[in-house]
């Protein structure tokens, strides 16, 4: 056995990661994913990356996206299908961001039926907002492959420049003040209910996500280690 499938966990399901803005959902599930070998899906990096490409899909999301609310239904889940359509999700994946509403859920567990998959594993992140917004305050992300770093709690080793691949460092126009009140409103309206969606189903699990990276990232592996015996296709 190698070093790395020494390491390596099996997913065999769909992991969702629900949780407010900024509660380390795209730091972990980056991880996660690159440890079991699936893809990590962030329906938000996908946004941003077809407003970088300037296509048609990325010129109606980007105002959606500069106010704080979420982008409708039937255009998220357009891409998402499209997305899953590719080979590489056969042992899995990991969604960061998405579903976001309750119609999102729903479709979702439609696909994945239709693809041979059970319920997903979600895990619901929770943390105050008072730590939220420090987070988003000091978060700046890699231009190049997204790689997430804060000023705070985890800078990068040479201010603005990333340290896996030299890209230059940003930080999110949505990250404003202003636009992260109308993120946690349309978190609090629209996403938060659907912890109780996935309660009633018996697939939720929950970590404290105030916790140090190192700490939600031990929490989430023995959730992983706990599920790995039930797989998640049907
Ligand atoms: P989300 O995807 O949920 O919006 P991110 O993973 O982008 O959250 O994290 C938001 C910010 O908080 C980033 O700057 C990241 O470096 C930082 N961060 C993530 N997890 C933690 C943690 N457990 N403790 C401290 N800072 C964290
Ligand atoms: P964060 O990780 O900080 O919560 P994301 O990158 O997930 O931010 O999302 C950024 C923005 O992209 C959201 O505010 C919303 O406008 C849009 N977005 C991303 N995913 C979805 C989704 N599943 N449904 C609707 N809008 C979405």
């Amino acid at each position: 056995m190698s070093a790395v499938s020494a390491v390596r966990m099996a997913l065999n399901r769909a992991l969702i990661f629900l949780g407010p803005p900024g509660a380390g959902k795209g730091t972990q599930s980056r991880r996660i994913a690159e440890r079991c070998g699936v893809p990590h899906l962030s329906t938000g990096d996908m946004f941003r990356d077809a407003i970088t490409r300037g296509t048609d899909l990325g010129r109606m999301v980007e105002p959606i996206m500069k106010r704080g609310e979420l982008v409708p239904d039937d255009l998220v889940m357009k891409m998402v299908e499209q997305r899953l359509s590719q080979p590489d999700s056969a042992n899995g994946f990991v969604f960061d961001g998405f579903p976001r509403t309750l119609a999102q859920a729903e479709q979702l567990d439609r696909i994945l039926a239709r693809k041979g998959f059970g319920k997903p594993l979600v895990v619901d992140f929770t943390v105050g907002e008072d730590l939220l917004l420090r987070r988003l305050s000091g978060r700046w992300t890699c231009s190049v492959r997204g790689e997430i770093y804060n000023i705070y709690d985890a800078p990068p080793k040479n201010a603005g420049i990333c340290d896996a691949d030299g890209g230059k460092l940003i930080q999110r126009p949505d990250d404003r003040p202003e636009v992260v009140k109308e993120r946690l409103a349309a978190y609090e309206r629209q996403t938060k209910p659907l912890a109780d969606y996935y309660r009633r189903q018996g697939v939720l699990d929950t970590v404290n996500a105030a916790a140090s990276v190192e700490e939600v990232g031990r929490a989430l592996r023995e959730i992983l280690k706990r599920a790995e015996g039930r797989d998640g296709h049907l």
